[in-house]
């Protein structure tokens, strides 16, 4: 079955002023669009047609260029997207905010090392947060489209927040502001979408 790409819960202005409405349409409506095309012709006719996305990227064969790139892309994005909100921002509550507190201290430590892992990722790539099978966080950075899903990429476990710090995720408002950008990502956080995911990858 064909990969969709998925429509925002929220209009494309509606992150505003941190992530501006003409970066998340060029954003979400050719970049992810062009990955999940891209994931979709190179499944065509291979055993991957079956398999989830998260199947494809654990089970991934790092040397298959088009699947490691565009599976990357498609899932990524499609995380990336979910939390955000306009509502976002603030800090989060109960489990996760006692992982975040016992795995780095305080919220505000958490909130230095991710914005470290952002800001520190050479060229193109991702940061994330993950929770490992024993209920602990890691953060780590990753090149391109790949993710901590794919084998040996990344901190392992399950990504649960993560950043796109690609230019075209902020270059139109930002410019080389990479950290300025991370610091508006903090704004727009979903943290009742990002404990969902910790409660259900724990
Ligand atoms: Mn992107």
């Amino acid at each position: 079955m064909a990969f969709e790409l998925p429509d925002l819960s929220y209009a494309y202005d509606a992150l505003e002023p941190n992530i501006d409405a003409r970066t998340m349409e060029i954003h979400h409506s050719k970049h992810h669009n062009g990955y999940t095309t891209n994931l979709n012709n190179a499944i065509t006719d291979t055993p991957h047609a079956s398999q989830t996305i998260e199947e494809i990227l654990k089970g991934l064969d790092l040397n298959n260029k088009a699947l490691r790139n565009n599976g990357g892309g498609f899932y990524n994005h499609r995380l990336f997207w979910a939390i955000m909100s306009p509502d976002g921002g603030g800090t989060p509550s109960g489990d996760l905010a006692s992982a975040i507190n016992n795995t780095f201290g305080s919220f505000d430590d958490f909130k230095n090392e991710f914005a470290k892992a952002s800001a520190t990722q050479f060229g193109s790539g991702w940061a994330w947060l993950c929770v490992q099978s024993d209920g602990s966080l890691k953060i780590c950075a990753t090149a391109n489209q790949d993710n901590p899903l794919m084998p040996g990429i990344g901190c392992g476990g399950i990504p649960i927040l993560g950043i796109d710090v690609w230019e075209h995720a902020y270059y139109l408002n930002y410019q080389n502001r990479r950290p300025d950008y991370i610091q508006a990502f903090f704004n727009v956080i979903n943290w009742d979408k990002v404990s969902e995911l910790y409660k259900k990858g724990v």
